[in-house]
């Protein structure tokens, strides 16, 4: 079905629950769903219409909860959260980390003993990065709803997800539905920061409280192009992100003499040789599947030079023809490098006798970032200039399996939603919580459920970032269906 035809029959049925007055909140049982003798099919929890209004109004209220990473302050939203659970007799519990910073997690018990393999993991970031307030043309935090958006920060990254999630795990509380698996909510915090209240020591000191086998988080995105879904990119693998400064070191001196030495005339030129560098192309087992897929729903022209880019004859040129056409499509091809702070000079008189550079490096899975700085140190050539690998750099994480039942679920549920617009498996250029999920056995799989065009793509992270209404409402929708498919005994 098309997507805008979809949304207005949910428009229709907005209506009509409203009209009946909600008639799942009424169901609930005092002791919860997983309940022997209360057995709800999947088709009974169809309807999410009432649930994506609820969860408009959560994603608003969030958004006016300032959670900019730095600082983050996420326990005004943890406990906003709490509060929200706690109102459909869902008992929540506030893990704190370092003060001022708390992740929530609540659980849906499926059986009285917990089997943490099969468990389902719904997570989302209650941070959010900062904004340049005066290049927003509406208050940031004020969740302000114009021409069918809804603006704020964190509108989609990652607010919008964590009140689908919240939808999803409420509409599944009260549908009294009985569950082959525990579901957990999980709402983690400095996400943006990975600092020392990230889900990294959430893991270390909480395992226990959310474990699980499979979670579904942000990573992979639902692509709208011509107003259609073109197609949702499920999030199976992520880059692994390091730092490299490039330390330029020369004699200081008086600026009315200058000398052939000048560390920032040596730091301008190596730079602009890595500004050119583009690193070999490997094709990773996702990517190669990702554009295999892509190329059947790409015009022709495009089509051919994607299913060309692993030929003998015409390989290079397609590679170079794809990476030209996206910095998306290169950035998914090979490890990338890009300079994004310099510092130099203490005076306008002053020869500086340092100045630097910083390089952010995304390296595909299995690639080494000593190959990297040992092709930058060949193309800079110049021994006034060293790279020096910065410590906290990611940490690689097997990708998670394409074979899995959920991955399945995703894609049936994807294609059925979306008008027959097939899941590709989606290899992330930036990083998630997941990578830190995989490395302790999780099935991660990335998808943030709305349907976005580019260009509200590009706002995360932007300025005026926004979501439209229809959007999210249709993502609560899927985000449950997904859910209850995959958790809810047929
Ligand atoms: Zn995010």
């Amino acid at each position: 079905m098309n997507w805008n035809r979809r949304i207005q029959a949910l428009a229709g049925t907005v209506a009509l629950a409203m009209a009946t007055g909600f008639p799942v909140a009424a169901q609930v049982p005092p002791t919860g769903p997983g309940i022997p003798g209360n057995p709800v099919s999947p088709s009974q929890i169809g309807d999410t219409s009432a649930i994506a209004r609820e969860a408009q109004g959560w994603l608003a209220d969030l958004i006016k909860i300032n959670t900019s990473n730095p600082p983050g302050n996420e326990q005004i939203a943890a406990m906003y959260l709490l509060g929200v659970l706690a109102k459909d007799g869902i008992k929540a519990e506030i893990l704190d980390l370092t003060p001022g910073r708390s992740a929530v997690v609540a659980r849906l018990r499926s059986a009285a003993v917990a089997n943490p393999s099969k468990a389902l993991l719904l997570v989302a970031h209650l941070d959010t990065v900062p904004v340049e307030k005066g290049r927003w043309t509406v208050d940031p935090f004020g969740a302000v709803i114009k021409d069918g958006y809804l603006y704020g920060r964190g509108a989609i990254d990652d607010k919008g997800m964590l009140a689908a999630n919240l939808a999803a795990f409420i509409s599944l509380k009260r549908s009294m539905a009985r569950l082959n698996r525990d579901v957990i909510f999980l709402a983690t915090d400095d996400e943006e920061g990975g600092g020392d209240a990230s889900i990294r020591m959430l893991i270390a000191k909480h395992w226990d409280k959310f474990a699980a086998g499979f979670a579904i988080n942000e990573g992979g995105n639902v692509f709208l192009k011509n107003g259609k879904v073109q197609y949702a990119g499920v999030q199976a693998d992520e880059k692994v992100a390091y730092n490299i400064a490039v330390v330029a070191r020369g004699t200081s001196g008086h600026a009315s003499q200058p000398t052939k030495d000048n560390p920032v005339t040596h730091l301008a030129a190596a730079l602009a040789k890595i500004g050119n560098y583009s690193a070999p192309v490997h094709f990773t087992s996702i990517v190669r599947r990702y554009f295999e897929g892509l190329a059947a729903l790409e015009d022709d022209e495009i089509g051919k030079w994607m299913r060309s880019m692993e030929t003998t004859d015409r390989g290079e040129h397609a590679q170079r023809v794809i990476s030209d056409a996206s910095p998306l499509w290169n950035a998914m091809l090979r490890d990338t490098v890009a300079p994004t702070v310099l510092a130099a000079g203490v005076a306008n008189n002053v020869i500086p006798a340092e100045a630097r550079a910083n390089l952010n490096v995304r390296l595909l899975p299995g690639d080494s970032i000593n190959t990297v700085v040992s092709d930058l140190n060949k193309l800079v050539n110049d021994p006034q200039v060293k790279l020096e690998v910065q410590p906290n750099a990611g940490l690689a994480s097997p990708s998670s399996s394409l074979e899995s039942e959920f991955y399945g679920v995703i894609s049936k549920v994807v294609s059925q939603e979306f008008g027959g617009a097939p899941a590709l498996p989606f290899q992330s250029t930036w990083l998630t919580d997941s990578a830190q999920l995989r490395l302790h056995q999780v099935q991660a799989l990335g998808l943030v459920p709305f349907p976005l065009t580019q260009e509200d793509l590009k706002r995360m992270h932007g300025d005026d970032e926004r979501i439209p209404l229809a959007s999210f409402a249709k993502g609560v929708d899927v985000l449950s269906k997904i859910v209850v498919e995959f958790a809810v005994a047929h």
